[in-house]
């Protein structure tokens, strides 16, 4: 039953979602991937990274759009990208602080979703591109206090469109500033880099090397 429903749903879902000239790689070829490649794996942040808080908020209506985005509170990333998150998470906790993740891999469906209610590029990805959250290089974090579990003081809040949200942007609160500055240079040591218009968004060095993926975390879960 289940093949007959993805056999119904495919060429809808072509359609749909694959307009703009990206083929992301969707589970049978993912699959194939990571049995070449274990790199490709897919891996899943809230078991691998001791203490790391989620915070989903594209499974809540918590979030630019308003709307539920993802079907489950999950966060994946490819293992290199897992495993240097994972070092940083030892890092912060050397001055207190830990991980809380808002997002990690974007199925390529959602980039398309964002960018049709949003269009502006400056903040969402383009479609015609992709984001490297699609690759599962991208994650959207910020920091806690491990001993309260309270988000740090940060500029702004996740996903504020606005030049104060941009990595660099001055600050007025030393507190903010001081916890953006930890978060960006622990990141960069472990081999992220900061989005220069969010502060709550590193890259992956090397994310070149993955492919846009659109694969629900229902299927990752299911293998
Ligand atoms: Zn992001």
């Amino acid at each position: 039953m289940r093949y007959l429903v993805l056999l119904l749903a495919v060429p809808f879902a072509v359609k749909a979602q694959y307009k703009y000239g990206i083929k992301p790689v969707t589970f049978s070829g993912y699959l194939r991937q990571v049995a070449e490649n274990p790199d490709k794996e897919l891996v899943n942040l809230g078991q691998f990274i001791p203490g790391v808080v989620l915070d989903i908020r594209y499974a809540t209506t918590r979030n630019f759009t308003g709307e539920k985005i993802y079907n489950l509170p999950r966060a994946y990333a490819r293992r290199p990208v897992a495993e240097a998150l994972k070092r940083a998470q030892q890092e912060f906790a050397l001055h207190g602080a830990g991980i809380k993740i808002y997002d990690a891999y974007r199925p390529y469906s959602a980039t398309v979703k964002f960018y049709e209610i949003y269009r502006d590029t400056t903040y969402v990805a383009s479609p015609y591109k992709g984001s490297r959250h699609n690759r599962g290089c991208a994650v959207d974090i910020t920091l806690i206090d491990l001993t309260t579990g309270s988000e740090l003081k940060m500029p702004t809040a996740y996903d504020t469109f606005t030049k104060q949200a941009w990595a660099y942007a001055p600050v007025t609160d030393p507190e903010a500033g001081r916890n953006r500055k930890l978060l960006i240079e622990v990141m960069h040591r472990h081999g992220f880099r900061v989005n220069a218009s969010e502060w709550w968004h590193f890259d992956f060095a090397g994310w070149q090397n993955f492919e846009v993926l659109d694969i629900p975390f229902e299927e990752l879960e299911e293998k």
